[in-house]
């Protein structure tokens, strides 16, 4: 059955979601989605697949809502007739906006009766308009559209209509579930299906291209300029000599500690976006300009670490992302933060460059890149085989000496694999090792930091897009850090009793341990020993913090 685009009722996009609520497991919800996706025909299915993602715009879009709480509280008071005091008190007794909505219209007197239905493009284009709303009055003609919106609502479409602006659906779905339900829904090979999906970044295309074309089209798709790509992932080298052995010949390079970039050029643009997808164009125009004077004028798509040095010393990882956050007075941190910029690789130059091996993909970017202009450089590459093994050792030395991470030990035959940890790609580090775990709870600390939240719950993923708990973390931060963090969780409470918190999974850190145990006190089972907070990794998404299978795999060696 192909229902008619325009006339998708939102209702079934709601209905959709709540079954996705309601189960926990995965089979289950991908059998809901695919159900969902088999219905709807062609124009419609990139919608409906990035609002199963509770989105509107791909994750590497530079277009956002904006649509603080406080706005969107004052709408819904103002379509139930009540004061915003009054929804913020539902908030917290249900503890989330889409819940107190529902609440809240169910309580509203009955003036919908003969309005219009909502449909599921009337949703999409209205939050989308929201978007390109700047300037005079913004925010009262934001709040307009919503209004409008939700005025049309029953209480389950405000339910989830709030969620969707805040940018919060949480029905438990990540990318990876809607991939499965396309490949369900329209009987197509899942790794040809994600393979398409790394390239592009762009499910609800990829879903139509499946729709319109299968697996023939499918396999056609390729990089483009414009559309970032999911990085090659690297796993831990058990020591430089085993790796040798393995692999034959490598080649190793220093390990920058900064943030990965991927700099895509496009006709005249070139736009920086980082490993999560974001595109940080605006924050680094010192990087464009480096890459406007050192790379040729073409289409092309490059990799690379950015770091910060001082006195060429590169300085914390912190200093990046700070800058990175900041939307304003860019050009004035731009001189206190210097950026450079280590390329190592390319994926596309007027060409897909990605299945060639490594080796011919380095002598390519040698060959474009223009290194006088300092800001820009190669990463430093040894090539290594058992003969000169002592070589890479020197490079680890003088890696760390320099202030880097170590190095990374690469294949030189391997072809570029987006979004995979494999065995192509490995990093030998000096530090100890770490997790990137996300918060969802944690206690008030104790006298003179009673308003700091001092110990943190740290949860690992687990593979039906859920949580586990897996330690308490209580130190490695200092009081700046922690107040900037308390202030955060703030936002993200969802539950609270005397000095404990439950807040939402947002807030990524990276935390150093010296053994992973057995214990029953955590859902995962595991436990950390002496667990310090290293930093935040505002640069990680929630799909890249370390799961459960990890931990098992690392704790039995
Ligand atoms: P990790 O983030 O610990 O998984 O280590 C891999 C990361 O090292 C990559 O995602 C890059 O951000 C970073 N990196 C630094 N220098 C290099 C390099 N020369 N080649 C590849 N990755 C590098």
């Amino acid at each position: 059955m192909s229902l008619k685009n325009n006339k998708v009722k939102y209702e079934s996009m709601v209905e959709v979601y709540y079954a996705l609520e309601s189960t926990t497991k995965r089979l289950e919800k991908t059998k809901t989605l695919a159900d969902f996706f088999s219905g709807i025909d062609s124009e419609l299915l990139p919608v409906v697949t990035i609002m199963a993602l509770g989105r509107v715009f791909p994750v590497w879009s530079e277009e956002e809502l904006g649509v603080g709480s406080k706005l969107l509280i004052k709408a819904i008071a103002s379509v139930v007739g009540v004061s915003s005091d009054d929804v913020e008190d539902q908030i917290r007794d249900q503890g989330d906006i889409g819940t107190a909505s529902e609440v809240l219209f169910k309580k509203r007197s009955q003036t919908t009766f003969f309005s219009q239905p909502l449909t599921i493009e009337m949703v999409y284009n209205n939050l989308r308009k929201i978007a390109s709303i700047s300037g005079n009055r913004a925010q009262s003609r934001k709040m307009s559209i919503i209004r409008e919106l939700l005025s049309l609502s029953s209480p389950m479409e405000a339910k989830y209509i709030t969620r969707t602006v805040l940018e919060e659906l949480r029905v438990g779905v990540g990318e990876g579930t809607i991939r499965d339900a396309i490949s369900v829904a329209f009987g197509v090979d899942k790794e040809i299906l994600d393979r398409a999906h790394m390239l592009t970044n762009d499910l609800g295309w990829v879903a139509q291209v499946t729709l319109e074309e299968g697996e023939e089209g499918l396999k056609k798709i390729s990089l483009k300029p414009g559309k970032p790509v999911k990085p090659m992932l690297a796993q831990l080298a058990k020591g430089i000599k085993e790796s040798v052995t393995e692999m034959g010949r490598v080649f190793c390079e220093t390990k920058y500690d900064g943030i990965r970039v991927q700099i895509h050029r496009k006709g005249q643009e070139v736009m920086v976006f980082t490993r999560r997808l974001e595109n940080i164009s605006n924050a680094v125009p010192d990087v464009i300009e480096y890459i406007e004077k050192s790379l040729p004028h073409q289409d092309f798509i490059v990799e690379g670490e950015i770091i910060v040095t001082k006195n060429g010393k590169p300085i914390s990882f912190q200093y990046i992302l700070q800058r990175i956050r900041r939307k304003y007075d860019i050009e004035k941190v731009m001189g206190e933060v210097p950026l450079t910029l280590y390329l190592f690789d390319v994926l596309y130059f007027n060409k897909p460059f990605i299945d060639a091996p490594l080796e011919n993909r380095r002598s390519k970017l040698e060959s474009i890149v223009n290194t006088s202009e300092n800001k820009i450089q190669l990463s430093k590459l040894v090539k290594i085989t058992m003969d000169n093994v002592q070589e890479a050792e020197n490079l680890f030395t003088e890696s760390i000496d320099k202030g880097h991470e170590g190095i990374m030990i690469k294949d030189p035959q391997a072809p570029y694999i987006p979004g995979i940890r494999g065995k192509k790609m490995l990093k030998y580090k000096a530090e100890p090792e770490t997790l990137d775990l996300v918060v969802v709870g944690g206690s008030y600390g104790k006298g003179k930091r009673a308003h700091f939240i001092g110990s943190y719950l740290m949860a690992l993923r687990d593979e039906d897009g859920g949580f586990q708990t897996i330690a308490h973390v209580a130190t490695g931060l200092d009081d700046k850090t922690l107040l900037e963090l308390s202030e955060r969780m703030d936002k993200i409470i969802k539950h609270r009793k005397g000095g404990l918190i439950k807040v939402n999974p947002h807030i990524i850190l990276e935390i150093a341990y010296s053994e992973i145990v057995n214990s029953p006190e955590y859902e995962s089972g595991f436990s950390l020993r002496f667990p310090v907070v290293k930093r935040i990794r505002d640069d990680l998404s929630l799909e890249d913090i370390d799961t459960v299978a990890r931990v098992k795999s690392i704790f039995k060696g």
